[in-house]
């Protein structure tokens, strides 16, 4: 059974399909590594009870009895839904996700609620209410986040899949950081109903697992649009993201070498020539790489601040105590019942960024930062798009070294923002990325790099990341104490 722990969802599926494995013993098998080795990870709030599963023996289906983990900011029916604050006390949700929703249909068994950033703000998985989720290849550092539990779980090999969403790199980072894979769709691609809004302009649900194709094959299933979220594409899902991963890169590939990124201050050696080699073996695969600048990297962490809190304020004023979960008790009136719930139900972060989302959205500074933040913005999504004209796809690194320390950024919540450096610019420009590992830097920690691409690229990014990953045994290495 050991072997199983890292299998991949393809890997599971075939041994289901020919019977030598039931999908209630997977799920128990799953369970039991929850059981043994989550109180140190902590990557999980919640693993659910089996017998409160309702389709566990059905095998049918593109993830049939196949385990996964949800960020705890998705809705899942009759579960508790925390966003990881304290402010969602007691909040049961009472519908699935369309992305939850479309897993079940397609036989997927959603086995726990995933740890995260409290309301997916943070990048280190630090800001929880409740736990901090540790790295599975160094219990000192942390995971990445804000999708934190969600990676980890995955590098764990507790699951084969998990969901985490993306405001401003939340799955590809904490991804980078654990050495697997992560999606960041087309905005639009996948249904945001049922995900709670952080900053709605750039939110998307993504993936995390083991493998590219695993990737592939749940992000197909999840995309489509829907009804439901007025903002999702009008393509029909599923999305065969599969059957294009040929092991080659289709002829003539042009890879744009983003230097600006690549070169940036503050990157660090080691991973520097990690990309470097990924970039060697891309162009070995036959790709064509171009170097270029593109400035509009540059300005992604700043405005990504200034949107993603604007937004964060507005969102986040549905927490008032009046209609879910925490309501402070010992209110005079209303006014102070809004206070003190707010005060008491959300952390530090989150009442920082409403702050500062209000500043930057109030009368007198709203056209000086918020509107200036919007412009840029067009100007940025408007470079990428003539970048686009002349190469297929984006080189970039995903975060500028790995993993590090619990607390590194304690003093200094800005330096912890450059963690979006990135990947904030894809969800301001709307357009997909995907990291995959490349190697490992100093004290044995995995790194990333992504391939970014036009709207809609999906399928051309996973058949050259998939590519890439047979050329390459990065996929393959695990944590010693977890194999
Ligand atoms: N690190 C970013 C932030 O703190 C990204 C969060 C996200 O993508 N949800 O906002």
């Amino acid at each position: 059974m050991k072997e199983l722990a890292f299998a991949s969802i393809k890997t599971i599926r075939e041994k289901i399909q020919k019977r030598e494995l039931s999908p209630r013993e997977y799920v128990d098998f799953c369970i039991k590594r929850f059981e043994t080795f989550d109180s140190t990870i902590l990557s999980a709030l919640e693993i659910f009870k089996p017998e409160t599963f309702n389709n566990i023996e059905r095998t049918e289906g593109p993830l049939g009895g196949i385990p996964g983990l949800i960020k705890d900011n998705i809705c899942q029916k009759n579960r508790s839904l925390t966003c990881a604050s304290k402010i969602l006390a007691g909040f049961v949700s009472p519908y699935d996700a369309t992305a939850v929703r479309k897993l079940k249909n397609g036989g997927a068994i959603p086995l726990g609620r995933a740890n995260c950033d409290e309301f997916a703000m943070g990048a280190s998985g630090e800001t929880s209410a409740f736990q901090k989720t540790k790295n599975p290849w160094d219990q000192t550092r942390v995971p990445g986040g804000s999708s934190s539990g969600s990676a980890a779980a995955v590098a764990a090999g507790l699951v084969p899949w998990a969901l985490g969403s993306e405001t401003g790199g939340s799955v590809r980072q904490p991804a980078a950081l654990c050495g697997i894979v992560g999606s960041k769709p087309t905005y639009g691609l996948v249904s945001r109903y049922g995900l709670v809004a952080y900053g709605s302009s750039l939110d998307q649900i993504g993936v995390c697992t083991r493998t590219v194709h695993d990737n592939a094959l749940v992000l197909g299933i999840i995309a489509g649009m829907d009804d439901k979220d007025s903002t999702a594409l009008p393509q029909k899902g599923p999305h065969d993201y599969v059957s294009g991963l040929t092991g080659t890169i289709r002829p003539g590939l042009k890879i744009g070498v983003v230097t600006n990124a690549l070169y940036a201050e503050g990157m660090g050696n080691e991973i520097k020539n990690r990309l470097q080699d990924a970039l060697r073996k891309l162009e070995e695969l036959g790709a064509e790489l171009i170097e270029l600048t593109l400035p509009a990297m540059d300005y992604g962490a700043a405005v990504y601040f200034m949107i993603s809190r604007a937004e964060a304020a507005s969102n986040l004023a549905r927490f008032d105590g009046v209609r879910y979960g925490y309501r402070a008790p010992d209110a005079e009136n209303l006014r102070d019942m809004y206070e003190l719930t707010r005060g008491k139900g959300f952390g530090r972060e989150v009442r920082r960024r409403i702050l500062l989302g209000n500043y930057v959205l109030s009368a007198g500074h709203a056209d000086q930062y918020y509107a200036s933040a919007c412009a840029v913005r067009r100007l940025m999504r408007a470079q990428f798009l003539e970048t686009f004209k002349k190469v297929d796809l984006l080189f970039l690194p995903t975060s500028p070294a790995g993993a590090f320390k619990f607390d590194a950024f304690a003093d200094n919540p800005l330096q912890m923002d450059l963690q979006d450096y990135f990947t904030a610019p894809s969800n301001l420009v709307g357009m997909p990325a995907v990291s995959v590992p490349c190697g490992f830097v100093e004290n044995n920690l995995p790194v990333g790099f992504q391939l970014a691409g036009p709207d809609c690229s999906e399928a051309l990014i996973f058949q050259t990341a998939y590519a890439y990953e047979q050329a390459t045994e990065w996929h393959a290495k695990h944590p010693d104490w977890l194999v």
